[in-house]
């Protein structure tokens, strides 16, 4: 499984989570699923929407997505000629791993790329993909380009 990212949305993605620190945030990833017409392309992602996040019980480290995210995400997907493939958010001062939270709130499917932000700086990126039965995460190599 991979997952390639524009330059534009990579810049984009980390940009946000700077801002964003010490709280975390979070986004929609508009694209195209280049591996469901068979041919072993990746998945790509040329757009995002930034979210806001919701949680204000625990802004540092609770992301969840509400059913009106997931509208508003569709809507600007279908507005641009794109699908929606996937999630993003930050992990302020802890590595981009799938906290036991995110993995209850996730769905299958989806990509869900997690930046490591520290002391401000956005750091390292990795993306993971729900298991069909929900037991766990594949890593997702990602791509930029
Ligand atoms: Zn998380």
């Amino acid at each position: 499984m991979r997952l390639r990212l524009t330059t534009h949305v990579r810049d984009a993605i980390r940009n946000h989570g700077a801002r964003g620190y010490p709280n975390e945030v979070c986004g929609a990833l508009l694209g195209r699923d280049g591996a469901a017409e068979g041919n072993g392309a990746p998945r790509e992602v040329t757009a995002v929407v930034p979210l806001e996040n919701r949680r204000e019980d625990s802004p540092r480290n609770r992301f969840s997505v509400t059913p009106e995210d997931v509208l508003r995400s569709e809507r600007a997907a279908r507005e641009q000629n794109l699908e929606l493939v996937g999630w993003y958010h930050t992990h302020p001062d802890h590595p981009p791993r799938p906290s036991e939270f995110d993995r209850e709130h996730a769905w299958p499917w989806y990509s869900y790329l997690i930046l490591g932000v520290a002391a401000s700086e956005p750091g390292e990126m990795k993306s993971w993909r729900l298991a069909d039965d929900r037991s766990g995460y594949a890593a997702e190599s990602i791509e930029v380009g």
